[in-house]
């Protein structure tokens, strides 16, 4: 497709997101919740639907559902119902979903990302509402038949849908990076969405630039990664153009997306799948959530990455590009905040922090969980470093591999006891200074002819004397002062 005819175009996206809550028992049952169990072993009576179980409400899945409302400051609803969605598939025992149709535990909110061109851009929420999984049809492992495993059915989701504010797939993207980052820092979804615990369903359309009536959607389905997300869209966007460019009229559909091809087929038309005939869930009762309630699982969160993000930019000076490094991982940046629990050296805990620290656990494929070396110890790395003891490069290339071997044993201890103490003291720095210009008569001369910039070089000679000992601050200074009175 011509970048002419593409640019005519805007797309128009809206998500739906399901997370799986990393509750410890299922959304209506007492069954555990849990990934990878041997399949059909978490499965009891009122998950397979027999006549006359009952479903009981889990509360710890109203409480986390709750905690992802706040994050997105929406509007708890205080008397909430649920409903029944009744549709007929071989890993739905019941025959139905319980769900919330009308009633949804939040409504309205916003997710703060950015846009295609790295600005601030709000996307509205239009609800949150709490519902079940259902079991998995297996059909790639048995040539012949399909097989079912009923442990997921009955885990409880939160579907979060967004309005369709999203322009484009990489603001898609973004979407759902936030969106992770959050259930990941509330605790209430492990976002890993190659096991499928965080789902996304895409709704997109396109029309022409400038026109104020959106196009006809679609939604695609099955996408098990951000990047199938992103490519999803992409191929919808283009098909849609295609066929609008033909004149012909885009069916409102659920597609599948095909992550080997890279396109999306059709999987039924939306017309004729959407009758759920939804009706109130008779065997559990409405749910009321108290000012109260919500007043104490507020005080329960914790610091959300937006805050902590406004934080070091604003307070701390750090650049937006730390900062949105370090606030990337919950683990991170609480790693982060222990390293400042005892410096006030904001900058440079980010530098070790994302030098240092991040290419060590790079390098050996490592979380921060497994880190050895303790924070409080990269503050008092920070603090000598800051003191004139040793320099940044030794405390980097020599300390700190030093540390790795023995977190327990203090930086300073470990400076000791390599001789890597530097030298401040102005006697021994001007004998390295005399030995430099010994040594170096012709570059001094230049520098004396005006080649200022010659110091880096004889900084470096003295560096090398002094067998990176000296003070570089210190002999800066005193170099230049005694190379000017010369
Ligand atoms: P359904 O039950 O059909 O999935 P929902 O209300 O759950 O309907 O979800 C509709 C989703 O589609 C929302 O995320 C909404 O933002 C999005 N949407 C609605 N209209 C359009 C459109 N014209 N183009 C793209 N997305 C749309
Ligand atoms: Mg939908």
């Amino acid at each position: 497709m011509t970048e002419e005819i593409r640019s005519k175009y805007q797309a128009v996206i809206g998500l739906e997101v399901h997370a799986q809550m990393l509750t410890k028992t299922k959304a209506y049952s007492s069954d555990v919740n849990a990934f990878g169990a041997t399949p059909n072993t978490n499965i009891s009576v009122v998950t397979l639907g027999h006549p006359g179980t009952l479903p009981k409400m889990n509360k710890k899945t109203i409480e986390y559902a709750i905690r992802m409302g706040l994050a997105l400051e929406s509007d708890i609803t205080p008397f909430q119902t649920f409903d029944r969605k009744n549709y007929f598939y071989p890993d739905l025992p019941k025959g139905y979903q319980i769900t919330q149709d009308h009633t949804p535990i939040c409504s309205n909110g916003v997710v703060h990302i950015k846009d295609e061109n790295g600005r601030d851009k709000v996307i509205r929420i239009t609800r949150i509402h709490m519902e079940e999984d259902a079991g998995k049809s297996i059909h790639d492992v048995d040539v012949n038949d399909t097989l079912v495993d009923l442990n997921r059915a009955g885990i409880p989701l939160i579907e979060i849908v967004s309005e369709p504010d999203i322009r484009s797939s990489n603001e898609a993207y973004n979407y759902l990076t936030e969106i992770r980052k959050l259930v990941r820092y509330l605790g209430i979804c492990d976002g890993n969405m190659e096991e499928s615990s965080l789902r996304c369903d895409a709704n997109i359309s396109v029309m022409l630039k400038g026109s104020d009536t959106f196009g006809r959607r679609v939604e695609v389905k099955n996408m098990n990664s951000m990047r199938n997300v992103q490519k999803a869209i992409e191929f919808e966007i283009e098909r849609h153009i295609e066929l609008i460019e033909k004149g012909e009229i885009i069916a409102q559909e659920t597609r599948s997306f095909d992550a080997l091809k890279g396109t999306t087929i059709s999987m039924r038309s939306k017309e004729a799948a959407n009758d759920y005939r939804f009706f109130p869930e008779p065997d559990l009762l409405p749910i009321t959530v108290s000012q109260k309630q919500i007043d104490a699982i507020k005080a329960e969160m914790p610091e959300l990455p937006r805050n902590l993000f406004l934080k070091y930019t604003k307070e701390f000076g750090l650049s937006d590009y730390d900062a949105y490094n370090i606030t990337d991982s919950k683990e991170l940046a609480m790693f982060y905040e222990e390293i400042i629990n005892s410096t006030t050296n904001y900058k440079s805990a980010a530098n070790w922090l994302m030098g240092d620290v991040k290419s060590y656990l790079n390098q050996n494929g490592l979380e921060v969980k497994d880190f050895p070396i303790k924070a409080k110890t990269i503050s008092e790395l920070i603090k000598i470093i800051d003191e004139g003891k040793i320099s940044s490069t030794v405390a980097s290339q020599k300390v700190f591999p030093a540390l790795l071997e023995q977190p327990e044993v203090s930086p300073l201890k470990i400076a000791e006891s390599l001789n890597l103490i530097q030298d401040s003291n102005e006697d021994s720095i001007l004998e390295y200074i005399n030995e430099v210009i010994r040594q170096n008569s012709s570059e001094v001369d230049r520098y004396k002819n005006g080649e200022k910039q010659l110091t880096g070089f004889l900084m470096g000679q003295l560096m090398k004397i002094s067998k990176g000992k000296a003070d570089p601050k210190a002999a800066n200074q005193m170099m230049r002062s005694v190379l000017d009175k010369l």
